[in-house]
């Protein structure tokens, strides 16, 4: 059997500055056993009393002992502890978790401790039936039982555990006179085998009932009456170690059903940063597919110009370069090529400037006349053919178009014969500054065979030949004129090498081809340059374009995630303390059935937990469907498809890293967001709470 025991025991109220009150003034005391009344007028200081030996209150002088432990002494731990096993508690206001039934509500100090659901349901049903709660009644929510039923129910979960000591704040305050009876009924009945302690001012039913009456007036002991004794004393239910949550799913449960407009809140707040957060994990993780898609959706993909850049003058910070044609020798000691390109003279050149381009008499400008190397397969990406066919041989009479360029010639389909013609002047000076003159032409009818859907982010219109056939043409055209006065035969050709920065024929620079397109990862490395050589190509600077471009992107949608993902913390953070903080009447009731503050958080904690995840599954959905939408968005924009791949499965090779990676993410939003809170937020004063009505 338990004994308290009180050693000069005062509680000090400072009223202001210069004036003390004492609510209780050097008491001592030692109870033991049986009925134990405290009484007194209003206001004399028996809460206070009672809520010192509850641990719900502290002296400000004296000490006070639970089986020779001082409370004031014990760790947090050890004092919830005590209402594991030891102490129950009854209010005036009963305390009952009002969202709950009666079986819950009575059920809860076993299930904290660790028992079964099943155990615990049943043994409330038997407690409840003890202190006479109809079965009908047992079910439904404590908010409709009537005062009487409520102390009963208070009463059946303050016992079930069988605590030596039930401390009784007022339990029949607010009850009529019949039923205040039944209520001491049972707390006699259970003071049989147990100390039970009550503070009552009611006078009448003290005498009835009382084996000891002490009354208190302002503060001091007046008066202290043995009536009788009780001896004997029954087992405490022992502490089970094994861990039992299920109450705490339970409660968090009921505060998510309760607070159901702030969990939608908080899920919308997280479910928007969490969506934001797969596109923008999709957009990074599909970006350079995307680029590589786009930029290799050109005909003319890797082909390029190299050309030389000679200092002029240079004077300070400015230097006059020009740009002027390597020598062949040049080209070949210092072109580091791999094996993807192929090297030519710029025969193009030539065409540039004088090229006239016609379709039913009637001139074609700002198309370009651009050169792939030849229409075999290795060449050109067939893949980009939307209409027409690709033909085998190597002849200028068999054209392609660009989807811009058959849009500006007004096509209508394919087949439509173009005119192509250029003409230009060559002259030769000899050692006697005699002029000899030929005229080169290239004029010819030639069918425009097919049409490629290129990427159009940054494309003009553009007609493409074969540039083998041009060299086959360049090289065997004949200049006449040139030839009678060698005696040999002189090709434009040759002409074109021979004449060194002899503009305009010969341009400055070489052409470079990819030699198999089917390596396309291969062709976007750059031909590797020095001795002021330099190497262009506008597919690869289009290439470059994008990725700097979407790299910005990427650096401000990480940005804004950032901001929205600290937001949506913040948010939850707050609405897991409001939930908190509205509910310190709860927890303050948990904590002296036996929950610690651990056991308190976990309930927040579930209830962010259950936001998170359900807003997880939700996000994971929507950012599916919205990656399909955004993507479409985007590529109408600029073309540029499946920049958003939400990666399911893998990612940079790891098996469910991207799963695995938001799943610790919301983990951590969650245990920051509660947590830290409730941790950092005030102490709840459990006397008050529990107090209050
Ligand atoms: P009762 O006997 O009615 O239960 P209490 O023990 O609640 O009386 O209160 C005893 C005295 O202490 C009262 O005069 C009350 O006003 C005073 N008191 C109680 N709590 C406080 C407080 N927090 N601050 C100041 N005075 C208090
Ligand atoms: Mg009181």
């Amino acid at each position: 059997m338990s004994e308290i025991k009180l050693l000069n025991v005062s509680r000090k109220y400072q009223i202001n500055k210069d004036k003390d009150f004492y609510a209780l003034k050097d008491v001592t005391l030692i109870i033991k056993n049986g009925f134990v009344s405290i009484t007194g007028k209003s206001g004399s200081g028996k809460s206070t009393l009672l809520n010192l030996i509850a641990g719900l209150d502290r002296q400000t002088k004296g000490q006070i002992y639970i089986d020779n432990n001082e409370i004031s002494k014990m760790s947090k731990r050890k004092w919830i502890s005590l209402y594991k096993n030891k102490i129950g508690v009854v209010f005036q206001n009963y305390n009952l978790l009002e969202d709950e039934d009666p079986i819950f509500n009575v059920a809860l100090p076993l299930l904290i401790i660790g028992e079964n659901k099943k155990t615990a349901y049943n043994k409330a049903k038997e407690y409840l039936a003890k202190v006479r709660i109809p079965e009908s009644a047992q079910k439904t929510k404590v908010t409709k039982l009537s005062g009487g039923e409520k102390q009963r129910v208070a009463i059946a979960r303050a016992i079930i555990k069988s605590p030596e000591i039930l401390l009784c704040d007022e339990p029949t305050g607010a009850l009529d006179s019949n039923t205040s009876k039944e209520v001491i009924n049972i707390l006699k009945e259970y003071s049989k085998n147990h100390l039970v302690i009550m503070v009552s001012h009611n006078l009448h039913i003290i005498k009835a009932y009382s084996d000891r009456i002490i009354t208190i007036k302002d503060g001091r002991i007046v008066e202290d009456v043995m009536i009788n004794h009780n001896k004997g004393s029954q087992e405490a239910v022992k502490i089970k170690k094994k861990n039992n949550t299920s109450w705490i799913d339970h409660v968090s449960m009921s505060n998510i059903k309760k607070h159901v407009v702030r969990s939608i809140v908080s899920s919308i707040a997280l479910i928007t940063s969490l969506t934001l957060a797969f596109l923008t994990f999709g957009y990074v993780s599909g970006k350079d597919d995307a680029i590589d898609l786009a930029s290799y959706r050109q005909l003319d993909y890797g082909v390029g110009t190299i050309t030389k850049e000679e200092k002029l003058s240079s004077s300070g910070v400015l230097s006059l370069t020009r740009m002027t044609r390597p020598d062949i020798s040049d080209i070949q000691s210092h072109v580091y090529l791999t094996d993807n390109f192929i090297v030519k003279p710029n025969f193009d050149a030539i065409l540039q400037q004088k090229l006239n381009i016609s379709i039913d008499n009637k001139v074609i400008e700002g198309v370009s006349f651009a050169p792939v190397y030849s229409f075999d397969k290795l060449h050109i990406n067939y893949s980009l053919i939307t209409d027409g066919y690709i033909p085998s041989e190597d002849t200028l009479n068999y054209l392609i178009v660009n989807n811009s360029a058959y849009d500006l010639l007004a096509l209508n389909g394919i087949g439509k014969s173009i005119k192509i013609s250029a003409y230009s002047q060559t002259n030769y000076i000899d050692l006697d500054e005699t002029i000899i003159s030929d005229t080169f032409t290239l004029e010819f009818d030639a069918s425009i065979v097919a049409k490629v859907d290129e990427f159009s982010y940054l494309q003009n219109p553009k007609i493409y030949y074969s540039y083998v056939a041009l060299e086959e043409y360049v090289s065997n055209y004949l200049l006449e004129n040139l030839t009678t006065y060698f005696n040999k035969d002189i090709t434009m050709a040759e002409m074109l090498l021979e004449c060194e920065n002899f503009d305009p024929l010969t341009s400055y620079s070489y052409r470079v081809f990819p030699k198999d397109l089917s390596k396309l990862e291969a062709v976007t490395k750059k031909p590797q340059l020095t001795n002021g050589l330099s190497y262009s190509s506008s597919s690869l600077l289009i290439r470059e374009s994008i990725i700097n471009f979407l790299e910005a992107a990427k650096y401000g949608l990480i940005l804004f995630l950032i901001v929205t993902l600290v937001g949506a913390t913040l948010i939850l953070g707050i609405i897991s303390l409001t939930s908190y903080s509205d509910d310190h009447k709860k927890s303050a009731i948990l904590t002296i059935l036996g929950a610690n503050l651990e056991d308190i958080s976990n309930i927040y904690l579930n209830e962010s937990l259950v936001i998170c995840f359900v807003s997880l599954v939700v996000s994971f959905l929507l950012s599916y469907l919205l990656s399909f939408a955004v993507n479409k968005i985007i590529n109408s924009f600029i073309d540029i498809g499946s920049l958003i791949t939400v990666p399911l499965n893998s990612f940079l090779g790891v098996p469910f890293f991207f799963p695995l990676i938001t799943l610790i993410l919301t983990i951590a939003i969650c245990l920051i967001a509660t947590l830290l809170p409730i941790y950092f937020s005030k102490k709840i004063s459990l006397k008050e709470e529990l107090q209050s009505l």
